[in-house]
């Protein structure tokens, strides 16, 4: 446990899924807030997170779990941002810090502001860091240690607000960066989304297949097929709204994915391989990069195994 004064008084959670549970457990463990509060419309989700103890108070109402809340935290997807910001408008009190999750912050920062009373500060949010789990049971309290937290922070932003904010992700263990949402999404669309696209197709593709059997798929998966099927499980849900809120940087990834896989397509058609020995050779460089930049191990499976 660290000994340090909390980072705010009262902290408030709506949606209490992997990230909003992982939040609640690094927040007490870390110390970050003397009341945590939880809230999820899902009462099976709530009753889930009150047996895991992962707050001290629970709520199925937004409005409740932010009265006197001097940090909110969304944490549902993408498309119900808006939806709970508006619910819980009037309830939230002058000067309390509003952010979010969302893995796309352009939409959310549009959707919203709208919403965001007078002397509430709002202050958009992506911690890099997850699984493809859902649920309050797949979180755990080391979730975002040594992984980038990324505010996109509007024009004019509240300097003492974003550094409470910032100041509450480094408690939590992550390194803070600043940057424009639309930056933010374009470099996602790029790291993140397009990955996940690319993973959901292969594995649709090989369950469409005709001339190999389904049982041969999964048999051999161990073949790179398997890494893809973890990636492919992710919340339809989450990640439905990633891609209709960040159609435009996903659209310009995805027209640059596709030159390039056509330039590889036709190196396998012209045996060139001098070209794929080179691009094999730059990629597998670029893995050493992220192993060395602490961002992931050695270890099979992505380094998943972890102590909760
Ligand atoms: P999750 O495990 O599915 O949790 C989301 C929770 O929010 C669910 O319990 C859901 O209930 C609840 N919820 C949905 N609409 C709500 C509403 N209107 N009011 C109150 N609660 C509501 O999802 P997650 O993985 O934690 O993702 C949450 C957010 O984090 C998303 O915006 C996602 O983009 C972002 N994010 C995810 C990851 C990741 O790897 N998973 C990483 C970084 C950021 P129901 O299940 O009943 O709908």
């Amino acid at each position: 446990m660290i000994e340090a004064a909390p980072i705010v008084a009262k902290l408030a959670i709506v949606g209490a899924g992997l990230i909003g549970s992982s939040i609640a457990r690094a927040a007490r463990y870390t110390d970050a807030a003397r009341h945590i509060a939880l809230a999820d419309a899902d009462s099976d989700v709530l009753d889930a997170a009150e047996k895991l103890s992962l707050a001290d108070s629970y709520t199925p109402l937004a409005s409740d779990a932010v009265q006197d809340a001097d940090l909110v935290i969304m944490a549902v997807p993408v498309g119900a941002m808006a939806v709970v910001a508006g619910e819980m408008a009037e309830a939230m009190k002058p000067g309390a810090v509003l952010s979010d999750v969302g893995s796309v912050k352009n939409s959310v920062l549009e959707a919203v502001a709208p919403h965001v009373p007078e002397g509430v500060h709002f202050i958009p949010g992506h911690p890099v860091a997850g699984t493809e789990q859902s649920g309050p049971a797949a979180g755990f309290a080391s979730l975002f240690e040594g992984r980038w937290c990324i505010l996109t922070p509007a024009t004019g932003t509240d300097p003492a607000a974003l550094d409470t904010l910032s100041a509450f992700w480094t408690r939590l263990g992550s390194k803070v960066d600043v940057m424009e949402a639309a930056h933010h999404d374009l470099v996602l669309a790029i790291t993140s989304h397009v990955p996940h696209l690319i993973a959901y197709n292969i594995v649709g593709t090989a369950n469409d297949l005709e001339t190999v059997t389904r049982s041969e798929v999964i048999k051999y998966s161990a073949g790179g097929f398997r890494d893809f099927t973890r990636i492919a499980a992710s919340d339809p849900t989450m990640w439905r709204d990633v891609f209709l809120n960040n159609k435009e940087a996903v659209l310009e990834m995805l027209g640059r994915f596709n030159e390039d896989l056509t330039a590889l397509q036709r190196a396998i058609r012209w045996g060139d391989g001098d070209a794929l020995f080179e691009l094999f050779s730059r990629t597998r460089n670029i893995r050493k990069r992220i192993i060395d930049a602490g961002q992931d191990d050695e270890a099979v499976d992505f380094g998943r195994p972890h102590s909760s």
